[in-house]
């Protein structure tokens, strides 16, 4: 078979052109080397390639994986986020571009030179942290995940990549005894019920579902970051298509100010965030 056939017959079984193309590519042994821009260049100048016996068997077992609803990310052990290039595999979540608007919102936050302590809840396979890191060196990086298998390959992400980030287990803040600069979280945000969790299979179910409202670990985030963060300090949190209402809503309840709500790239409210001022003497006698 050609690369050509191999694109047409991925195609024809469903898969659409890109992820026909990438499965070439990795069939190939072509991936994730100098991403995947290139890559599919060098696809359209060797169009009449054959794939050998092996390319062939790999084509083969990556395209029924896929087929069966698999992401590609775990076929491949590889996923881009934020510029960086990412080992993942069924322990963790696969990043998704979505989580980008948090970072951006987060580097907003932090100016070039920052020495703020941060901390991202629930980090999976580092993508938060780590993107963070990259582009903001000085800061000072913490990550925390309830999974020792999560927490597993985001330490070698981070090993991998050169990327100083300070890993701790643990349910949210319950084990955390410091104060943060900034609080970031992509916590798990789909109802119990929510049909969407049968297409997400494949991923771990403890960093998608949270209770009957999908709810459950925003509401503990919001209340628990409060006693975790410095005056000034904000809480940045990811959140479902229809949740930034509710979550707005904790963040005022639990005291937070400047409460506001920013979309992603599909226009859809993704993040919320509130700053943390701690009340005055005069507050609390009221
Ligand atoms: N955004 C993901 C999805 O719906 C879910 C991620 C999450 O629960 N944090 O596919």
């Amino acid at each position: 078979m050609t690369t050509t056939q191999a694109i047409a017959y991925a195609m024809a079984q469903g898969l659409d052109r890109l992820d026909a193309q990438l499965l070439v590519l990795f069939a190939l042994g072509r991936l994730p080397l100098g991403g995947t821009g290139a890559e599919r260049a060098w696809l359209l100048s060797h169009d009449t390639d054959t794939l050998d016996a092996a390319s062939q068997n790999r084509f083969n077992t990556a395209l029924k994986r896929r087929l069966s609803g698999e992401p590609f990310a775990y076929i491949t052990g590889h996923q881009e986020f934020f510029g960086l290039d990412l080992a993942v595999d069924a322990r963790v979540l696969v990043p998704r571009p979505d989580t980008e608007t948090l970072v951006e919102w987060a580097l907003e936050l932090l100016p070039k030179d920052s020495q703020a302590r941060v901390i991202d809840l629930g980090t999976g396979s580092g993508a938060i942290a780590l993107a963070l890191k990259q582009n903001r060196p000085t800061t000072q990086m913490h990550a925390l995940d309830y999974s020792g298998d999560a927490l597993e390959v985001a330490k070698n992400n981070a090993s991998r990549l050169g990327l100083d980030v300070d890993f701790l287990q643990g349910s949210w803040l319950t084990a955390v005894n410091a104060v943060f600069d900034l609080i970031v979280s992509n916590p798990p945000y789909i109802a119990n019920q929510d049909a969407h969790l049968e297409k997400l299979r494949y991923e771990p179910l403890m960093a998608l579902a949270s209770g009957a409202d999908g709810l459950d670990d925003l509401r503990t985030i919001t209340l628990q970051a409060s006693t975790a963060l410095t005056h000034g300090g904000w809480l940045l949190l990811e959140h479902g298509y229809d949740q930034a209402n509710a979550v707005c809503a904790f963040l005022t309840h639990a005291g937070f100010s400047s409460v506001q709500s920013r979309q992603d790239l599909a226009g859809i409210e993704r993040c919320s965030a509130g700053q943390w001022f701690n009340p005055s003497p005069s507050d609390s006698r009221r």
